[in-house]
């Protein structure tokens, strides 16, 4: 067995927190982890002395210096002014990468999908989580989707290192790039450059709607599924919830220099104090946690004995099914039953084998390319002259300067002028597309703005638009 002795994080968090935390340290130093532990106070008591993000200033500290971070599930107050503790940690420690495997362990959990056993790797960081909206108008709201290229190398080679540190088959990419042809496209993009080096891995992409419901239906055909943030979250869901309970399943937050392993469920206020909660979902996570740190060994003999118990018929409520199980018994009895079986392996399910090591990916280099400004797009509030496209289309012509052509104007993203048709839908918000046909100079845009501004028209936002890399830079209206 492993015996170096690591110091890790703990939080004990709300509801059945404490219990599953309990629980789970039990195996930990039955199985002889060797670890030692800061504990920090996260979640609804941290939130009631003010702290709007659930942790306390002086608890990064402690969770800075520390590898890896084992967090119970924690309850988020209702109402607003509280902000989500998960993704605080997350971004602050640049947790780039989030792994969920879900497999189903039938017959001795009830699942419709028995041969299911994927891992969705998400990224964690950026797409629609990164919490830049705004409302401009008074009918419209936006979301800013930001998808970078040092990201998405990042989490699609981690998705690459974990099918070879695992001996999986294959990874399969998921975007909506036939609709997000700049942001998603980038994403598959990269994939493919990241798949070509690794010729020994299948890989395939798949568009996320098709994609998310061959998930639901077949998920015994995925294997590895690497995704952007927004999908990852729900698709995690899905196969956590058709593998058989959510409540089995555990989750790794991995950063560069410190990671966070967690149940998938949340604090099930309902059941706790009763002694009745099942903690495999904080136990799996704590198993991923010592493959995390290099205890391989420890991780392996938790699993196996932790199978070896589900196999023996040993369940906890919320697995539990008469003529399946054999014994229902509390959190308590649960993790009695998996200490007895340390040392043993299942006799039917697949025994696990972990190679041990921490598995990271260092950030990518960053990289510049040539980039032009060629024109702007001018994004108005207006509602005069009955919302009528045309009268827009040739009141901004004769207001822009004599260098400045309009090309176009959209409305929710469809071509209204020129030549529009009636029947589209107009909001108060206006992307009015001008170019000059020569390079621009951003005083060409200072310019061109300020002489709508005085011609009475209201500037909400501007986009650039360039040719980066000798491509244009900017998606066409629809109808364009
Ligand atoms: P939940 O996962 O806590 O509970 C959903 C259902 O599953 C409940 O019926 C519960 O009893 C059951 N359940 C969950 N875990 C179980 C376990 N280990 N054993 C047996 N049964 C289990 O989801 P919820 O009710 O939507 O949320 C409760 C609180 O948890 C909320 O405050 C929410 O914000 C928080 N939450 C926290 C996290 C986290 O800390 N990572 C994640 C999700 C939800």
């Amino acid at each position: 067995m492993t015996t170096s002795r690591d110091v890790i994080t703990v939080a004990h968090g709300d509801g059945i927190g404490p219990e599953v935390m309990e629980a789970t340290l039990r195996v930990l130093e039955a199985a002889r982890a060797n670890l030692e532990y800061e504990v920090v106070e996260v979640g609804e008591k941290v939130f009631e002395q003010g702290h709007s993000s659930g942790i306390a200033p002086e608890s990064w500290d402690i969770i800075r210096r520390n590898p890896v971070f084992l967090k119970a599930p924690i309850t988020t107050p209702q109402g607003g002014g509280f902000k989500s503790l998960n993704v605080t940690i997350r971004k602050s420690l640049n947790l780039y990468a989030n792994v969920r495997p879900s497999k189903s362990y039938a017959p001795y959990v009830a699942s419709e999908h028995p041969g299911m056993n994927l891992v969705i790797i998400r990224e964690n960081e950026e797409d629609l989580y990164a919490g830049i909206e705004h409302q401009q108008t008074s009918e419209v709201t936006q979301v800013l989707k930001l998808v970078t290229r040092p990201g998405s190398e990042r989490i699609i080679r981690y998705a690459f290192e974990y099918a070879e540190a695992y001996g999986r088959r294959k990874v399969t990419c998921m975007s909506k790039d036939n609709i997000m042809k700049i942001t998603d496209g980038l994403f598959h993009r990269v994939f493919d450059e990241v798949a070509a080096e690794y010729p020994d891995i299948q890989s395939d992409h798949q568009i996320i709607d098709i994609g998310a419901a061959r998930l639901a239906a077949q998920p015994e055909a995925l294997d590895v599924v690497v995704t952007l943030n927004l999908y990852g979250d729900i698709l995690s869901d899905i196969a956590s919830q058709i593998a058989g309970s959510v409540g089995l399943a555990g989750s790794a937050n991995i950063g560069e220099t410190v990671s966070m392993f967690e149940a998938v469920h949340g604090s099930a206020p309902d059941i706790a104090g009763r002694g009745v909660a099942n903690p495999s979902g904080l136990l799996w996570a704590a198993t991923q946690m010592l493959v995390h740190i290099g205890k391989g060994d420890v991780a392996e003999s938790i699993k196996n004995a932790w199978l070896a118990t589900l196999e023996s018929g040993i369940h906890t409520g919320d697995i539990y099914r008469e003529g399946l199980s054999e014994k229902r018994v509390g959190t308590a009895g649960f993790v009695d039953a998996v200490i007895d079986r340390l040392g043993e392996k299942p006799q039917h399910l697949r025994p696990v084998h972990y190679r041990a090591g921490n598995l990271s990916v260092p950030a990518p280099k960053p990289s510049r390319q040539e980039k032009q400004l060629v024109g702007v797009d001018v994004f108005l509030d207006w509602t005069e002259d009955g919302r009528d496209p045309d009268s827009l289309g040739q009141g901004l012509e004769q207001a822009a300067p004599d260098d400045w052509s309009l090309k176009m104007i959209t409305n929710r993203g469809v071509k209204v002028y020129p030549d529009g048709i009636p029947e589209t839908y107009r909001t108060d918000h206006w992307r009015c597309r001008f170019t000059t046909g020569d390079d621009v100079r951003f005083t060409d845009v200072l310019r061109l703005l300020g002489q709508l501004n005085e011609s009475g028209y209201e500037v909400i936002k501007t986009e650039h638009l360039y040719t980066i890399g000798g491509q244009a830079a900017y998606s066409l209206g629809q109808g364009e």
